[in-house]
């Protein structure tokens, strides 16, 4: 480029200077043949008057060759010419004789009124051009012509002489002109070439200011504004990146999938959520096509129904092998820039539509739990005011029934209204340090007139020099005695209960265990859920609302402590809760 450059511009000067003096040449060689032309015709115009002052006596032939040895003692040559062309004396003898009225000179000088005629003619024979210059004289008795002619002094060595002195300046001229040119272009091609660098740099990402130009020619101003349209750039390709990486971040960070997909059905992008909620590898949806990469037919035909910029489209999908999970969908139109694509969200909603689950099976089982006592409250009041008032043999047992379900219903909604009261979070425990061994013979007592009725023995054993625990005595007294109670409930007569205690490094482990029915290991999960029973009809036989589990274990989560069964159907079970120690 530098040497192109500067190769450019010395060839176009060298152009330059050859042409200034190709024409100083031409120019110069005109000026000087035309002063030797004037010059040359003066002379002879001036030997033509002195010649017609003392014109030659033509019919004398001594006189006529005195008068021209006379004559061109000047240099110049005579001719004497007759009027009909004839040659009649010469001062070269050598010269031809031919006829002469051809010639321009003698023509104009015969025919002209001034009787003068001048040409120049080039002279084979001398290999130069002649002047010629005749005038008429008409002093004897016939008219001639006396013509003189002179070699047109050469030119040509004047102009080689001027030639070497103009090439001799113009090689100055140019070797100076080179030399500054050298300079000038040195320093105008690495200024390009910075200029070029800088716009390479710009092109690859770099917006490093562009070196100051100190010049000021119209490159130091293209650099300038070079410099200040990149600049601009930069500042918008920077904003343009935070804006992006922000937007990247959020994108992300989001829980709710998102994609963008193209006009022709490709995943332009998609955050990793969205790849997590439709098991896709990592890092490898964009740019495949939207049915390829997805099972989901809805997903593929909402963004069917956007793309030529429709309405805004809603729906829901369940996605998931093992563990189902449901996603609303939304997917809507977006143009830019004159291109259609949709943007498709997936949000979580398995937590909505699973509380909404709950919410569905709470109100029936909670109908359901009230239907039965209802129904026999009303069926027993109807028998007695249907006449069985008066039957004296059982009207006391059937108020008795209509007492006992009535007692039902009660703590059906009293253990309602703590479970509901415990998920509202208007449950506040009351933390102090509890006595373990206060606790646990409380419940064993309150217990055990119910244990002999039933023929169980319930056996205490509690370690020695426990801690106490940091917790709310009526609410770990409440969860003791549920599982104490559930033990009594599920065990049958004969068996035994032992209620047992002990600390650990930061915590005490009550356990309650039983010889009864045991629990299957596939209800183990579930018995701590609400009106979760293993046999319901056997629960309300005994009197059980299906909430006591539940209950509890909301106690120990709210002491910040773990509930847990371990059991074989038969052989009986254990129940452990741990508190931590205060
Ligand atoms: P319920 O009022 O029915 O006892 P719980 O929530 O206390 O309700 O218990 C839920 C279910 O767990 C019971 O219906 C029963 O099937 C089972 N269960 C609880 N404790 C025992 C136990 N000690 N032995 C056998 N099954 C039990």
């Amino acid at each position: 480029m530098r040497l192109s450059l500067f190769w450019r511009l010395g060839l176009t000067f060298l152009a330059l200077v050859l042409a200034i003096l190709a024409c100083t040449d031409w120019f110069a060689a005109g000026m000087l043949r035309s002063d030797a032309l004037s010059n040359g015709f003066g002379q002879l115009q001036v030997l033509g008057r002195v010649a017609q002052a003392r014109p030659p006596r033509v019919n004398d032939a001594q006189a006529l060759n005195d008068w021209l040895a006379e004559m061109s003692a000047t240099g110049a040559r005579i001719t004497v010419i007759a009027a009909d062309g004839r040659v009649q004396a010469e001062s070269q003898h050598d010269a031809g004789l031919e006829n002469q009225t051809a010639q321009p000179e003698i023509h104009d000088a015969l025919t002209s009124t001034s009787g003068q005629g001048q040409a120049v003619r080039y002279d084979p024979s001398l290999d130069r051009d002649v002047q010629y210059f005749a005038v008429r004289d008409s002093s004897g008795a016939a008219p001639v012509v006396l013509r003189f002619a002179l070699l047109l002094p050469s030119i040509e060595e004047g102009l080689v002489h001027f030639r070497r002195k103009l090439w001799l300046a113009a090689l100055a001229i140019l070797l100076f002109a080179a030399g500054i040119s050298i300079l000038f272009s040195r320093r105008y091609a690495s200024r390009v070439q910075q200029l070029r660098e800088f716009a390479s740099r710009a092109a690859a990402g770099d917006f490093t200011p562009v070196p100051r130009d100190h010049g000021n020619d119209a490159l130091a101003e293209l650099a300038a504004a070079l410099g200040g349209t990149v600049a601009q750039l930069g500042q918008t390709i920077r904003s343009l990146t935070d804006e992006r990486n922000r937007s990247a971040a959020i994108l992300s960070s989001m829980v709710e999938g998102v994609a963008v997909v193209g006009s022709d059905e490709r995943i332009l992008y998609c955050n990793r959520a969205f790849e997590q909620i439709l098991e896709l590898q990592e890092g490898s949806s964009q740019g495949r096509k939207l049915v390829e990469a997805l099972r989901q037919a809805e997903l593929v035909s909402a963004v069917r129904q956007v793309l030529p910029g429709g309405e805004e489209v809603t729906g829901e999908v369940e996605v998931g092998t093992i563990r189902r999970r449901s996603f609303s969908v939304t997917a809507a139109p977006v143009q830019a820039a004159r291109v259609n694509s949709a943007v498709l969200v997936l949000h979580d909603i398995t937590e909505l539509r699973r509380l909404e689950r709950v919410r569905r099976d709470f109100v029936a089982n909670v109908s359901h739990e009230f239907k039965t006592p209802l129904t026999a409250i009303q069926g027993f009041a109807e028998t007695l005011l249907g006449g069985a008032l008066d039957d004296k043999a059982n009207r006391r047992r059937f108020v008795e029934i209509i007492r006992e379900h009535s007692q039902r219903l009660t703590r059906l909604t009293d253990d309602l209204l703590k479970l509901s009261r415990i998920e509202a979070g208007q449950f506040e425990l009351e933390l102090r340090p509890v006595n373990v061994e206060a606790l646990v013979n409380g419940c064993v007592e309150t217990a055990r007139f119910k244990a002999e009725a039933k023929g169980l023995h319930i056996n205490v054993q509690l370690q020695q020099g426990m801690p106490p625990v940091r917790g709310d005595n009526a609410r770990l007294a409440e969860v003791l005695q549920n599982l104490v109670d559930n033990a009594l409930q599920y065990t049958p007569s004969g068996g035994q209960i032992d209620v047992e205690a002990h600390s650990d490094d930061h915590a005490v482990i009550f356990t309650v265990a039983d010889t009864g029915i045991g629990i299957p290991e596939s209800d183990l999960e579930r018995i701590f859920e609400r009106f979760y029973r293993v046999d319901a009809a056997r629960s309300r036989e005994v009197g059980g609302t299906g909430l006591g589990l539940s209950i509890s274990r909301h106690i120990v989560d709210a002491h910040g402590g773990r509930i847990w069964v371990e059991s074989a159907v038969g052989q009986g079970s254990r129940f452990h809760f741990s508190i931590d120690s205060a």
